[in-house]
């Protein structure tokens, strides 16, 4: 029989009570090489009992969650990594045991040995909710310090502290379920990749920077002092270089990193399933990755999302007002403009862009709600000088906050070109079209959140094409590559580079899902010539082009096949599958908002010696 923990010892007797109880517990050898079990401590886990095990004597391992103690019993719940099962303690036939148990603290580790059994009063939200062990010895395998929160479902700990002890996060099931379901989806895409042909390459990450937009993290070359290496925000050009290298189809799920201010659903370092193919057109990149989503939902949501509808960038911005349109519900963007300039309303004849969206079943709602709404608009972030409105009453009447220049005539052409019915509002917004067709897509969101449909059980998916190429920066007065400076243009906007280069088109493309973009690539420039246009074209000096990314036009004289790739953002698509708006809960160790791991503090200042070593002062 095994000694029962009694309290705590001084370390010689902890580690006797470690070691006397245990031998007991596994009497034969045949025991420690059983092929079923990989663990010497543990025939189970505790996520797998159920009432098929009645009886029989098992081991189990795991941290003390809550205990409760009923005089005559003592309940304990024990968690794993598996699930959670009730241990009995019985007084009557144990005492001593039933006391030991008693003075366990939260968390501790234990080792117990017991015989399962059918419990009384079932609990149907657990797996194991059927079973009970009636504990017949136990050892503890470490004390611990009382938590700093509730380690369990629901906490009453903070972001900040559960940041800071995230590996009692972790210990929790919704935080658990999340890495889980990342790794999950992780071995799903390397299965559909590897089946496809693709070779996982790893790419280095001490490397000099790629222009992808963002503002690189730099590394202090210590061998070259004065000199910094710059971490990759994507492998980007490396990839292409493998293209070169004929290594034909690439993919590698790898740590990118982007030093940009943070918001819930980007961090300093994230990670990307990068893919590269050769010899493709965006026909085929868009099969071959169109087939890993749909792979993806099936194998890790059990969800059949068909096939991808493709939408052009200019229909996206038409009619949703940004280019990663939730298609999960219609409500889209109606032009007004035709059908309300030159009646003498200032705002609209001085409006560059007047938009509408009809929302279903809200004719009816008050004046406090369109208030409110009105103010939603007009928060900075929106910046709107104000929101029209015409109710479609139930009864078939028809009124506007501007009825004093429209008459019912014109509203019900309004409501006719918004396909509005019967019981539903139109909303306005009129001004600058930039900020406008955004305004309006930000409200379009706000009301479908509002009426319930956005279900983040329901997942539309569809491929947004044909994206510009360039987008004029007003602050730098000069063309940006709207995705990165290695897309190609469409060959049949080539003509157009040359004298009116914002018409370009681009072969690139965006997967989005729910409104989020997940992933994105492009057809490359394979040519030397071309790219270096483009170079010139984005304001870089021949010098200045070869200086940067001599090394990737170099190759391109070396014989580069025709390639082109894409690369989907990983931890978004996790939080995206988990139904979460925050990508922080999918990732072990995320950073918070000012880019600080608040658990190992981190960035720390250097020593001076360090410094000296690296050359900086
Ligand atoms: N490197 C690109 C990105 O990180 C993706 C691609 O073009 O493949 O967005």
């Amino acid at each position: 029989m095994a000694v029962p923990y009694d309290g705590p010892k001084s370390s010689i007797c902890r580690i006797l009570l470690f070691f006397i109880p245990v031998t007991p517990l596994f009497p034969q050898l045949s025991y420690f090489c059983s092929a079923k079990t990989n663990s010497m401590l543990r025939t189970h886990t505790c996520g797998e009992l159920s009432l098929r095990d009645v009886d029989k004597k098992v081991t189990l391992c795991g941290w003390l969650q809550r205990s409760r103690d009923l005089g005559g019993m003592t309940f304990v719940d024990l968690r794993d990594r598996y699930g959670i099962t009730q241990l009995v303690f019985n007084m009557e036939t144990l005492p001593h045991l039933c006391e030991a148990a008693r003075k366990l603290g939260r968390e501790y580790v234990l080792q117990v040995e017991g015989v399962v059994a059918e419990r009384s009063s079932k609990n149907a939200k657990l797996s194991t909710g059927d079973i009970e062990i009636l504990v017949s010895s136990f050892v503890v395998l470490n004390e611990a310090a009382l938590p700093p929160f509730t380690i369990e479902e629901n906490t009453d700990g903070g972001d900040d502290l559960r940041m800071k002890y995230r590996y009692l996060d972790i210990r929790r099931a919704p935080v658990r379920e999340a890495l889980l379901l990342r790794a999950r989806v992780a071995a799903a895409a390397r299965n559909y990749l590897t089946r496809e042909g693709f070779v996982e390459v790893e790419t280095p990450v001490l490397i000099k920077s790629t222009p992808e937009g963002a503002r690189d993290f730099v590394v202090p070359s210590r061998m070259n002092q004065g000199e910094f290496y710059a971490l990759p925000q994507s492998p980007q050009t490396f990839k292409q270089l493998l293209m070169v290298a004929g290594m034909d189809k690439y993919y590698q799920i790898v740590k990118c990193f982007r030093d940009e201010d943070l918001r819930a659903d980007r961090q300093p370092e994230f990670t990307q399933i990068d893919c590269e193919m050769s010899f493709v057109t965006q026909e085929d990149i868009l099969n071959t990755f169109e087939g890993m989503i749909r792979q993806l939902f099936q194998d890790v949501k059990g969800v059949d999302i068909g096939t991808l509808p493709r939408m052009t960038y200019a229909d996206a911005m038409e009619h949703y007002g940004n280019d990663k349109p939730d298609i999960r519900f219609g409500m889209q963007l109606k032009d007004l403009g035709p059908l309300v300039k030159g009646k003498d309303f200032k705002v609209f004849d001085d409006a560059e862009l007047v938009v509408a969206i009809s929302v279903k079943g809200a004719a009816e709602y008050t004046r406090k709600q369109l208030d409110e709404l009105t103010e939603w608009v007009k928060r900075p972030q929106l910046g709107m000088t104000g929101l029209v409105y015409a109710r479609y009453g139930s009864d078939g009447s028809m009124k506007s906050s501007v009825d004093k220049f429209y008459g019912p005539e014109e509203l019900a052409k309004w409501m006719s070109h918004c396909d509005a019915a019967p019981g539903d509002l139109v909303l306005i917004l009129a001004g600058n079209e930039g900020k406008t067709r955004k305004a309006m897509s930000e409200l379009r969101l706000e009301m479908g959140d509002r009426l319930g449909l956005r279900d983040k059980n329901t997942f539309n998916c569809l491929w947004v094409v044909d994206f510009p190429l360039l987008e004029w920066s007003e602050e730098t007065a000069r063309w940006h590559a709207m995705h990165h400076p290695f897309t190609s243009p469409k060959p049949e906007d080539f003509n157009l580079l040359e004298n009116d280069p914002g018409k370009v088109r681009a072969n690139a493309y965006d997967m989005v899902i729910n409104g989020v973009e997940v992933g994105g690539g492009s057809i490359r420039i394979h040519d030397k010539t071309v790219q270096q246009q483009m170079f010139s074209l984005l304001g870089f000096s021949a010098d200045e082009a070869q200086a940067q990314f001599g090394f990737l036009m170099n190759a391109f004289e070396f014989g580069a096949p025709p390639h082109g790739g894409i690369a989907f953002g990983f931890d978004r698509l996790c939080s995206l599958f988990g139904g979460a708006d925050s990508i922080r809960d999918y990732i072990a160790f995320p950073k918070n908002n000012s880019g600080r791991d608040v658990m190992i503090d981190s960035p720390s200042p250097i020593s001076a010696e360090q410094k000296k070593e690296l050359g900086l002062h």
